[in-house]
């Protein structure tokens, strides 16, 4: 069955599509249309419990199973997911509102993973230590932790579940998905795509839902850790609460992400690099640059440009390729977003261009009903007004006037959120001095949006990240695996007696 048949989309348990008990459903939008395309059902806690007791009885055999065989696989899998890549990004384009390229993005961005989670022999390899103490050796491995739970925000439908599963599920571990309720239908494409991989029944599952699906992963004895994205008061929430019941947890929050633009640096590619980087994907991605911090005078310089950038930015039906921006996820996000541009006004902020006067009509036929806003732009904002303090998350760009480095640095630094952050510069030396003082988890130098590759990791400090590991690349193996020390000799190396004193190296 594809996507577009189905009017409800429900759970994923045991390798079948099923409706499951949870009486609730939730409407999925066009967000360029506005229309409701279809019903997602919210799993309860009967649906969290069949999905964690077919993870638990997949986890023996599947943790047992060879690496190169589960990496086998994820091989498979990657060539499906390369031969459905597209049907893949209009899934998102369909439920998510962002453009179909910027959605082709995000489904390569996922692949990478993939890629990465593919080399899990290599990654697995424990290390070895010959003769620690006369005839004895030690060594250590890595063992997975059992099922292990992801829960994911609603604007990176496929790429942020890949940030987690595809290492999970190398590693040894199985998995129960928790999507967004906002996007849900790529995850059961994916979970197809994976059966059709050859993955056996049971080693990756999904229970739609929300608060409901996610407290019963959150208290399951049976779920060993919990890998959360998301807005940061729930990524608190999920960490203390998963932390109280004992789970490991890593939880990604919100951001506030900004660029600071050096008098030195080239105009034009600046203002390339926040118009991308602001209105890309209208604004709804954690990595957004949402403040242009601008030193000494190249804000006489940047803002007119940026201005007039604005204003033509080709704000269309994401299925139209020549789409810069599409519309904003939900009406919920719409009203979120026209009450912070209020805010922004009343408190003084100068309001250069208005998104919210963009008609839908204008996005393309039939468009009239979506959830649509062009790009706001307010120069003079301060530290302490409220556009500037909290996330937004929409297509707003706020431009602070700082006179120098070191005030830009501080303000960065004295900024909640650490996630992202991007320099514009030529000069080598502000370059390294600001990646060194920066309070930030992921630093661009001439770079706006620098998420790092699949084998680095992903992470933000501060209030960006509740938890020590980062999600994929070597710490993602660590977070979905546990250490094993191992020392052992042979009796022909055991002295005779017993030993009362701490063993020490003879
Ligand atoms: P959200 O926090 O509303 O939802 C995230 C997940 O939590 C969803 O699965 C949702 O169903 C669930 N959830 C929502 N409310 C809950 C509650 N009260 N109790 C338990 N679970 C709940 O986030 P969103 O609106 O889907 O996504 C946008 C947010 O995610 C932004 O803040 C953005 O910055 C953040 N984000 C962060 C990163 C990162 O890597 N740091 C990446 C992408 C998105």
């Amino acid at each position: 069955m594809s996507y577009t048949d189905s009017t409800e989309v429900a759970q994923y348990i045991q390798g079948q599509r099923i409706t499951g008990s949870g009486t609730r459903t939730q409407p999925v939008y066009n967000p360029a249309t506005g229309a409701v395309s279809r019903h997602v059902r919210l799993g309860n806690q009967q649906d969290v419990d069949a999905a964690v007791a077919c993870a638990q009885a997949a986890f023996p055999t599947w943790s047992n199973t060879p690496p190169i065989r589960r990496a086998r696989i994820l091989f498979k899998f990657l060539e499906l997911l390369n031969k459905n890549k597209d049907e893949l990004a209009h899934m998102i384009t369909a439920e998510h509102g962002k453009v179909f390229t910027d959605a082709q993005g995000e489904v390569a961005r996922g692949i990478d993973i993939v890629e990465f989670s593919c080399g899990i022999p290599q990654l697995l390899k424990g290390d070895f230590t010959d003769q620690v103490s006369t005839g004895i050796d030690n060594w250590t491995l890595r063992q997975p932790l059992g099922v292990v739970a992801g829960i994911t925000p609603f604007n990176f439908p496929v790429m942020v579940p890949m940030w987690m599963f595809p290492v999970a599920i190398a590693a040894g571990n199985t998995f129960v998905l928790k999507p967004s309720p906002i996007d849900p239908s790529p995850s059961l494409f994916i979970a197809d795509l994976l059966k059709q991989a050859g993955l056996p029944d049971g080693v990756f599952n999904v229970v739609q839902g929300d608060k409901e699906a996610v407290d019963a992963l959150l208290v399951h004895p049976d779920v060993t850790a919990v890998s959360f994205v998301g807005s940061t008061p729930i990524a608190n929430y999920i960490y203390e609460t998963g932390a109280h019941h004992g789970k490991r947890v890593q939880a990604l929050g919100g951001a506030k992400n900004h660029m600071v633009v050096m008098p030195d640096a080239d105009i034009d590619q600046v203002v390339d690099a926040l118009i991308g980087a602001g209105y890309g994907s209208a604004g709804e991605r954690c990595m957004a640059i949402s403040v242009a911090v601008l030193v000494g005078d190249v804000a006489d310089k940047v803002i007119p440009k940026l201005l007039e950038r604005t204003k033509t930015l080709k704000v269309l039906n994401g299925t139209n390729l020549a789409a810069e921006m599409g519309p904003v996820v939900t009406p919920a996000a719409h009203a979120r977003i026209t009450g912070y541009i209020e805010q922004g006004v009343k408190e003084g902020a100068q309001l250069l261009a208005d998104g919210r006067s963009f008609n839908g009509a204008a996005a393309g036929e039939g468009c009239e009903e979506g959830f649509w806003m062009g790009g706001t732009l307010f120069d003079h904002v301060t530290p302490e007004m409220r556009i500037y303090k909290e996330e937004i998350f929409g297509p707003v760009l706020a431009c602070v006037r700082v006179p120098d480095f070191a005030t830009a640095v501080q303000l960065v630094n004295d900024h909640e959120f650490g996630n992202g952050v991007a320099c514009f510069t030529r000069d080598g030396n502000v370059a390294r001095e600001f990646s060194r003082r920066i309070q930030v988890g992921m630093v661009g130098i001439n770079v706006p949006i620098p998420v790092p590759m699949a084998w680095h990791g992903f992470g933000g400090w501060k209030k960006s990240l509740f938890g020590d590991m980062h999600a994929y690349g070597e710490e993602g193996v660590r977070f979905y695996t546990k250490q094993k020390s191992i020392m052992q000799r042979w009796p022909e190396s055991i002295g005779k007696g017993a030993e009362f004193v701490m063993p020490t190296a003879k």
